[in-house]
């Protein structure tokens, strides 16, 4: 066996985890967050919003300390949250830490990670079954 295959033999979700979006909205609002993009991201939903770089930061992100991230309302919910349909306004251009959710760092470090995040997320532990080669490379595409 090769390290790297023994590192992923040792990972507690080596055999897998659960996950199909109900487009719930929910993690994409609630409690204030922070959506990190970087300026490949912003040009992506800026041509899918038919905006140039500039016009989309200036309505769109924000400051944080040397990182930028998306703007939300004073509830919480991202800016790209539609209020009425709960769907994302810029789902095709969404970002890094969108696409990879829920398979971040902060959600696999353990079990019990894992388990708060199914509470949260009604599409995590169900459905589809990702193999630990999907999500190590979305674990990795963006530490999270
Ligand atoms: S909380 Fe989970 S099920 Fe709901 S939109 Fe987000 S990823 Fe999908």
């Amino acid at each position: 066996m090769t390290a790297k295959a023994k590192d992923i033999d040792q990972l507690w979700y080596k055999d897998g985890l659960r996950f199909t979006c109900t487009q719930c909205g929910r993690c994409c609002g609630g409690a204030p967050g922070f959506v990190w993009v970087n300026a490949k991201e912003i040009s992506a939903m800026a041509r899918a919003m038919d905006m140039d770089d500039e016009t989309f930061c200036h309505k769109f992100v924000r400051q944080v300390g040397n990182r930028r991230s998306l703007t939300e309302y004073p509830d919480g919910d991202c800016i790209f949250l539609d209020p009425q349909t709960r769907h994302c306004m810029v789902y095709s251009a969404r970002p890094i830490q969108c696409r990879t959710w829920p398979f971040w760092d902060s959600n696999l470090r353990t079990e019990e990670d894992w388990e708060d995040t199914c509470q949260s997320c009604p599409g995590a532990g169900k459905g589809k079954l990702h193999n630990i080669e999907k999500i190590e490379t979305a674990r990795k595409e963006k530490r999270v």
